[in-house]
């Protein structure tokens, strides 16, 4: 049963209440919950909770892409309905960035479409590629609409583990050859949320002949590319020769900008693919507001007065923590990217449990690993939302703790 008002009474309720779609019960269970009510009750308490748990930034958008927002939504032709394949100014943008920034020359009409923030397309993309029986490869732990996605489709994921012994990358040798041969197409996502790890070349080089030898179509999400916290800029896929023929990369403004609220990103590769994406957003969508998409289009035109420094403040907000975190005895890796801290829990602990102490006895928010999937049990991820002073808060907290 699920509440269908607040406006219902329980008895008007219960005449009305209705059993829910097999694939909403299909989901993997919501682990998050205990750790959420515990949050709320530490907030309501009043006690200094410190919010490292979810992945939206703290900083604000930059003023230059407000300001555009404002002036085109000035504009009265930004007030219709979007359409359906974008607007071509934010086409272009994105066309000129992919060239710029991955040398990916990419034709903005076919091969390119704004999406209502990255989540939203890899979201509806299993409805233009699965059907009922197929599968997919799905890494865990991962982002969880990959899952729901495929579940949603009426397919079955296949879970491939992202191990720390192996960099966080899945074994694609380790594939039961069945399973390649089931699977319609293969889940990636570098820089990784939650491991932060990012891929090397020769990882995307030996996806792509995977991908050939068992005709799969390749779905890469690099939402994070833009958060690189070394010197070297992580690389898209469709850098790789093979890869466009066969795969659809979702990237993001979300991250990059400090624009998880407004909603845009956009999808990039195979004409074919982005295609089909497109058919299906057309049919239950209106696109973005255009007036969002042209302040996103100069957000990209502006990148270097805002990301570097974006990059650089993470950069110091990691090594505070990662820092901290190794006096502590702590043994944590340092991302290069993503600005996600992936920690083994001390003592090889549950990852519930070690997030419920954290909070009960520290005041901090942190994310179970478990809660990305089976493999991520045993690690916290810490997400480096807030300053490098309240970090270091966190840090003398977290040394006050007993395992
Ligand atoms: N992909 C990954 C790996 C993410 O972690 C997130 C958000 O946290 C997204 C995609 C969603 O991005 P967007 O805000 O563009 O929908």
């Amino acid at each position: 049963m699920i509440p269908l008002s607040e406006k219902c009474t329980p008895r008007e309720e219960a005449r009305v209440a209705f059993e829910v779609a097999d694939r909403l019960k299909r989901l993997p269970p919501y682990l998050f919950s205990e750790i959420d009510r515990k949050k709320k009750a530490a907030l309501a308490a009043g006690r200094d909770v410190i919010n490292l748990g979810i992945g939206d930034p703290d900083t604000p958008t930059p003023a230059f892409v407000i300001e555009a927002l404002a002036r085109h939504a000035r504009d009265p032709a930004t007030h219709t309905y979007a359409l359906d394949e974008g607007d071509p100014g934010l086409r272009r943008a994105v066309a000129d960035f992919m060239k710029r920034r991955f040398g990916v020359e990419l034709d903005a009409a076919g091969e390119l479409l704004p999406l209502i923030g990255t989540k939203e397309g890899i979201g509806h993309l299993p409805l233009a590629l699965l059907d009922p029986g197929d599968a997919a490869l799905v890494p865990e732990p991962c982002y969880p609409p990959y899952r729901s996605g495929t579940i949603f489709a009426g397919a079955e994921p296949i879970y491939m583990p992202l191990a720390r012994e192996r960099g966080f990358l899945p074994d694609l040798e380790a594939i039961r050859p069945a399973d390649a041969a089931r699977a319609k197409a293969i889940y990636v996502n570098y820089p990784n949320n939650p491991t932060g790890a990012v891929a090397p070349r020769a990882f995307y080089e030996s996806l792509v002949a995977f991908a050939e030898a068992n005709d799969l179509v390749i779905v890469s999400d690099a939402a994070y590319t833009e958060l690189a916290l070394e010197g070297e800029r992580p690389m898209s896929l469709l850098e790789v020769p093979g890869a466009r023929a066969r795969t659809i990369e979702f990237h993001s403004f979300s991250k990059t900008f400090n624009m998880t609220g407004w909603r845009v990103g956009w999808a990039a590769g195979a004409a074919g693919l982005v295609a089909a994406l497109g058919r299906v957003k057309s049919n239950l969508d209106s696109g973005v507001f255009t007036a969002i998409q042209r302040a996103a289009a100069e957000a990209l035109g502006r990148y270097d007065e805002f990301v570097p420094g974006l990059c650089a403040t993470y950069r110091a907000r990691r090594d505070a923590l990662c820092e901290g975190l190794a006096r502590l005895g702590w043994e944590v890796e340092r991302p290069r990217a993503t600005f996600y801290v992936w920690a083994p829990v001390p003592g090889g602990g549950s990852s519930i449990e070690a997030s419920s102490h954290i909070l009960e006895e520290a005041d901090i928010v942190c994310t179970p690993g478990v809660g990305f999937g089976a493999p991520g049990e045993g690690f916290v991820r810490f997400a480096l939302t807030v300053g490098e002073e309240r970090l270091a808060e966190a840090v003398e907290r977290l040394a006050k703790l007993r395992w």
